[in-house]
């Protein structure tokens, strides 16, 4: 079966994009995978439209092509989306938060990351899931993503962020360190 974007039927399930669950009728994008954990079957991961259109361009895509929902906001979720086509990385982005520590090294440059400084969260999509694969300095964003247009899509990840936090951040992502 093809990607699809539908109400949803029941206010159950959980967006596989930002963990938090999908209210019952609002459109919601269901990728359709083959069953990893079985030898036939397919399996659906829901998502949050602004959820899939960050993280999993393509299956937003199609779903839209294919869907005869009418979509509002189909213009914004596709731009969204081909960003994340372009610069393939930048689906990885699982949102911001400072370091609870200064152990992790920089998925980038290699340095660590100091504590209590901004970090990227990042997670790779392997086998149906988003596995947690580490961290990149803000600054760093440019270089590893192949783009800095990220204040949305850290804003849409982590909300609990506050104005003064994003104007830091976007400072922060304008000013690539030097290698
Ligand atoms: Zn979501
Ligand atoms: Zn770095």
């Amino acid at each position: 079966m093809a990607h699809a974007i539908e109400p949803a039927t029941s206010g159950r399930a959980k967006c596989r994009g930002c963990g938090k669950p999908i209210p019952k009728g609002e459109l919601r994008l269901g990728e359709r995978l083959p069953n990893p954990f079985a030898e036939e079957g397919e399996m659906t991961l829901w998502f949050h439209l602004d959820c899939g259109a960050y993280k999993r361009p393509q299956a937003l895509l199609e779903g839209l092509e294919t869907s005869e929902a009418q979509v509002e906001s189909a213009p914004e979720l596709e731009a969204r989306a081909r960003q994340g086509l372009e610069h393939p990385r930048l689906p990885r982005v699982d949102g911001v938060e400072r370091s609870p520590t200064g152990r992790a090294a920089c998925r980038h440059c290699r340095e660590t990351i100091p504590k209590a400084s901004w970090r990227i969260r990042l997670v790779f999509f392997e086998e149906g899931r988003f596995v947690p694969s580490g961290f990149i300095h803000v600054a760093c964003a440019q270089a590893y993503l192949g783009s800095a247009d990220l204040i949305a899509r850290l804003k849409h990840f982590s909300k609990d962020l506050e104005e003064d936090e994003l104007a830091a951040l976007a400072r922060d992502l304008q000013a690539p360190l030097g290698d």
